[in-house]
């Protein structure tokens, strides 16, 4: 058992840092010091959750982690201690329906699903109380434990202080566009909404070769943002409307639209924006109702979800931090801010006034 510092949901109040205590590993499981962990929408979304639900138990949020391996426990064969690894959200089993069918993102592994059936103890407890590792992770804390198909090893060269992003919002974003959608060359993309995921798909666009990447937000700062990472056009979505200016853009013929927000009417938005035949893809988080007109169907129009880019991360993830060890994808330019774990309530209000692409908490500041 050890007690570490994080960052803890336990009331209705603000984030607070707290010591826990994290048991582990045990069989199949890897014990990981985190480096850095980046702060996404997602977790806002599950705070606001808990939050709405009256917080039902103490939870650690934070998912886009990256450490270095502590110990592992028994018949774990991927890592050993001393490797340099992401977190990976949703670990994979390898052996279930979707796993052998080559769709490991949609993986049934019970502890996706709930934490408490790993087994007899709770991984992380308070004062005796089990503690939710949120979204999977609990990336906001010194160490986490993971099962072994939730950690993924990169190269040592790597800097693990900014790999961190590749554990969702590299992958979730250029994921969607080269295996959800898989975009081709020379076709026109759209992107509403230009957060870190947003932004990794005006990134992904332009890596696939993409004719026009149209980005849309209602934040100028944003914008220009998208402009840096490879956008060809930006939509201020206040000022205009942003279907009638990408149909313009494109004349009529838009391929692929992606919504990288989690609302309904902007999904709609990407699937009225899109032409006949043409692919519209959700990312992220939506508990909205989503409303299309079934004469679009007879258009053949498409419109898809894409859960963690769709990829199989084991092998997505190395590849694309190889991308950025080349240059072809941008991640420093991502990280507006690192903080502490006692700023994390102002990481979250960065999010909120769109002051920041991403903000990284780091347990050693
Ligand atoms: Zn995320
Ligand atoms: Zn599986």
């Amino acid at each position: 058992m050890r007690t570490m510092r994080a960052v803890v949901l336990a009331d209705d109040g603000p984030l607070r840092v707290e010591e826990v205590q994290l048991d582990g590993p045990e069989a199949g499981e890897v014990l990981v010091k985190i480096t850095a962990c980046g702060v996404c929408h997602s977790d806002l979304h599950m705070i606001n959750w808990s939050r709405q639900a009256g917080v039902p138990a103490p939870s650690i949020f934070g998912h886009e982690a990256s450490g270095v391996v502590e110990e592992v426990g028994e018949h774990v064969h991927t890592v050993k201690p001393g490797d340099h690894v992401v977190m990976a959200f949703k670990p994979t089993c390898g052996k279930c329906f979707y796993c052998v069918r080559s769709m490991p993102q949609l993986c049934e592994r019970p502890d996706n699903r709930d934490r408490s059936a790993r087994g007899k103890r709770p991984r992380l407890t308070m004062g005796g109380k089990p503690v939710n590792q949120g979204v999977g992770v609990g990336g906001f804390a010194e160490y986490t434990v993971m099962p072994e198909g939730g950690v993924i090893k990169l190269r040592d060269d790597a800097p693990l202080d900014k790999v961190c992003l590749v554990g969702c919002a590299v992958t979730t974003g250029v994921g969607a566009v080269t295996s959800a959608a898989r975009v081709e060359a020379g076709t026109p993309v759209a992107v509403i909404g230009i957060g870190g995921v947003g932004l990794n798909v005006v990134q992904g666009a332009r890596l696939a070769g993409a004719r026009h990447v149209i980005a849309i937000d209602t934040l100028e700062s944003k914008l220009e943002l998208a402009r840096e990472f490879g956008a060809t056009h930006t939509i201020h979505a206040e000022r205009e409307d942003p279907v009638a200016r990408a149909k313009e853009i494109t004349a009529g013929y838009l391929d692929y639209a992606f919504e990288a927000i989690g609302l309904g009417k902007t999904v709609e938005q990407a699937f009225e924006m899109i032409r006949p035949g043409g692919i519209a893809v959700s990312l992220g988080i939506n508990t909205d109702k989503i409303t299309i007109p079934g004469t679009a169907l007879l258009q053949e129009k498409k419109l898809i979800g894409s859960m963690y880019g769709s990829v199989s991360v084991k092998q997505a993830i190395p590849r694309f931090v190889d991308l950025y060890m080349n240059g072809q994808i941008k991640l420093d330019e991502l990280i507006s801010k690192r903080r502490g774990f006692d700023e994390a309530n102002e990481a979250f209000e960065d999010m909120k006034s769109g002051a920041v692409a991403r903000s990284v908490l780091d347990p050693k500041l």
